[in-house]
């Protein structure tokens, strides 16, 4: 049924959290443009850039997806990034124990300041790296589970499991009332 009538589009506030460096500027580019840049030095900018799901009910989720410009190395400044959003997908690097602690904080801080509803996904990033592998994929689960989150590892090099992190996530969002 691809009626129109009964779909319904969705539009919500997406921001990364994280370590500098645990690849969240390399997720969105390849989630939004399919591409990965090794060398690109930058970060999106201040800036923010959009990208439309559809789901198998029809419904469209609009992500708004704002990247840091490395505000994550200033906490002060993180509740004014992640005022009004519905998401935050907060990353860590699997090669690296520091950047999971670092989650775990930004876990802590939006369970305190983030909006009731928010939907929080928990993403082991640069799972090609495995053989430098220092944070065991069952830790990622455990504290996932425990705090109510999803939890995927991924890599934006390769593209694995880029695009199901956003799809399990819009199937997470809450739906506007008819
Ligand atoms: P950010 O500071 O969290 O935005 O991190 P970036 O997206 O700028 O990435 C930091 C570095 O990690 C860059 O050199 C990327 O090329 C590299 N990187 C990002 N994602 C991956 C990944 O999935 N695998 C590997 N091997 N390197 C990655
Ligand atoms: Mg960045």
């Amino acid at each position: 049924n691809s009626g129109a009538p009964d779909s319904k589009n969705i539009r919500v506030k997406l921001v990364l959290l994280g370590d500098s460096g645990v690849g969240k500027s390399c997720i969105v580019l390849r989630f939004v443009r399919g591409q990965f840049d090794p060398t690109s030095k930058v970060t999106v900018g201040a800036s923010f850039l959009s990208q439309t799901i559809a789901l198998q009910d029809s419904t469209t989720v609009k992500f708004e997806i704002w990247d840091t410009a490395g505000q994550e190395r200033y906490a002060a400044l993180a509740p004014l990034y992640y005022r009004g959003a519905g998401v935050a997908v907060i990353v860590y690097d699997i090669t690296s124990p520091e950047s999971f602690n670092k989650a775990q904080y930004w876990v802590k801080e939006l369970q305190k300041h983030g909006s009731p509803d928010i939907v929080m996904a928990l993403v082991g990033n640069k799972a090609d790296l495995w053989t430098n592998r220092e944070v065991p994929t069952q830790d990622g689960i455990d504290y996932a589970e425990n705090n109510g989150m999803f939890f995927i590892e991924t890599s934006a090099k390769t593209a694995d499991n880029i695009n199901q992190l956003f799809e399990e996530i819009a199937k997470r969002l809450p739906r506007p009332s008819s």
